[in-house]
């Protein structure tokens, strides 16, 4: 009930959920309440979650915040859900986020963009920025993200809360809706670390119905945040306290890191060269995954397809045109235009387009275009190749690095939440903000981002750890000594 009144006082401005199911979620309580009663309470009775929208809730609409899928129902459950069902979590509705979570504002969305509670002119980041901005106005206890490149530690420090993205295989990706599939991570995020430990806890594990899933055992997440040791080796690279980076966060952080070393951290500086190839690498790698993964959307299998009467009129009359002008024309334009004509689309070909061209959104479209692109046969090499060594590069980086240290430490973005439109029409500046996760996920390692300080501007920014491999427990231990 009473996230239901906050939903109902709220989300009309901040605009975080998509879809709300009170009478499920209440009905639901009802039944956990029951369990509780009779001391039978799973280890999350009692948590009202909100879910971005590109997580599978069977009977729910799953709509990516694409009009392509705007009618689309799930027709099952996510592993997550239904462990964190199992544990007698309870769902509250269905969150916004950037239109197949291809963004860094929460601006690219069917539904309209997301308001950072903090301070409603500004952005919540992206792309997980409705499951930001529902645990920061206290629309939700916790909710879950998907982090491909950032989405989920970025609007994290945006709207002052924790976002936890696991290692890469550490958490079932089955019904998750594919963007990047090697780089692709659900996680959560709370207003706590604890929280998002305790989260963590019951989604993490091996999934048979995810083969990128990993076997490991998972670790005791929540016993490393309740007794945190002090006495850490942080990694401090050069390369994420550079050009770029507000002067404000850039000394905030540097206070944090004194405050962990006087009480006993060590902090060394390390290296990590490859990092100005980051973005480059990743929207290469991401959009090409991308592009491939998103030929589902044909209009015939799934969601939105455009008017077929439309579309015949449309192609009847495209022929009619170069037909008659076919007559007028003489020499080399009547070969042409035989040309034109022979090549005119079929009807299912055009009924793809015309349903892919109403269905996805511009940004959408700008990385199915660059993925095809990198993918082309001419230009494989060149790029996806290239792109494939460097992110060897990366990953080798921080296997180095991750020698010699527990955590390596970076701000989470460069700077605080901008303005809403502020970076629409301009894609390369808002690839940009992605300089400080991006390399997280190109490495599959795990990453968290903890609030940090508030700007002089009056809005929360967040300080990152990263840890190798499976090492959950020591960025969850490393952000808890931040809290
Ligand atoms: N900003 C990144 C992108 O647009 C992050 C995406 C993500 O993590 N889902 O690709």
């Amino acid at each position: 009930e009473q996230y239901r009144k906050e939903i109902e006082t709220h989300n009309s401005e901040i605009n975080a959920y998509v879809a709300t199911d009170f009478e499920g979620a209440l009905a639901r309580a009802d039944e956990v309440q029951k369990k509780v009663d009779n001391g039978a309470a799973g280890k999350l009775a009692g948590v009202v979650m909100g879910i971005k929208d590109v997580i599978s809730e069977r009977g729910k609409k799953l709509t990516c915040a694409s009009k392509i899928l705007e009618n689309f129902e799930s027709v099952y459950d996510a592993t997550v859900i239904e462990r964190l069902r199992e544990e007698d979590a309870i769902f509250i509705g269905r969150l916004n986020m950037d239109e197949f979570a291809m963004g860094s504002t929460n601006e690219y969305s069917n539904f309209g963009p997301v308001k950072n509670p903090q301070n409603t002119d500004k952005v919540p980041g992206g792309s997980s920025g409705g499951s930001a901005a529902a645990v920061a106005s206290g629309m939700a206890m916790t909710t879950l993200g998907s982090d491909t490149g950032g989405s989920i530690r970025q609007p994290a420090s945006y709207c002052g809360v924790v976002g936890l993205k696991p290692t890469y295989g550490r958490v079932s990706r089955y019904g998750l809706v594919a963007f990047a599939s090697s780089f692709d991570c659900i996680g959560p995020l709370a207003n706590s670390v604890e929280d998002t430990a305790r989260i963590l806890d019951v989604i993490a594990g091996f999934d048979e119905r995810d083969n990128t899933s990993s076997h490991r055992e998972k670790d005791d997440y929540v016993g490393a945040v309740q007794n945190p040791d002090k006495n850490i080796k942080i990694g401090v690279p050069e390369e994420f306290f550079g050009e770029g980076l507000d002067e404000e966060i850039k000394k905030g952080i540097e206070e944090v890191l004194d405050k962990l070393e006087a009480d006993g951290a060590e902090l060394v500086p390390i290296h990590l060269p490859h990092t100005k190839y980051g973005i480059s690498t990743y929207y290469i790698l991401a959009t090409a995954e991308a592009s491939s993964n998103l030929a589902r959307y044909d209009g015939i299998r799934y969601g939105h397809r455009a008017d077929k009467d439309e579309m015949r009129d449309e192609l009847k009359k495209e022929e009619q045109a170069l037909k008659e002008a076919f007559e007028q024309a003489k020499g080399e334009e009547k070969i042409e235009l035989q040309e034109k004509l022979s090549k005119l689309d079929s009807p299912l070909i055009r009924l793809y387009k015309k349903s892919r061209t109403e269905g996805f959104g511009t940004e959408v479209k700008r990385r199915i275009m660059l993925g095809t692109y990198v993918l082309s046969a001419g230009y494989y090499d060149a790029y996806y190749g290239k792109a494939q060594k460097v992110r060897r590069l990366i990953q080798n980086d921080y296997k180095e690095a991750f020698k010699k240290v527990d955590v390596i430490v970076s701000p989470t973005a460069p700077t605080t939440a901008f303005d809403l439109g502020s970076k629409m029409d301009d894609p390369v500046q808002m690839y940009l903000n992605d300089v400080y996760t991006i390399t997280a996920n190109l490495a599959g390692i795990c990453g968290i981002s903890v609030p940090a300080g508030t700007h002089s501007n009056g809005l929360p920014y967040g300080i990152q750890f990263m840890g190798d491999s499976f090492q959950e427990t020591k960025v969850l231990n490393a952000a808890r000594l931040v809290e």
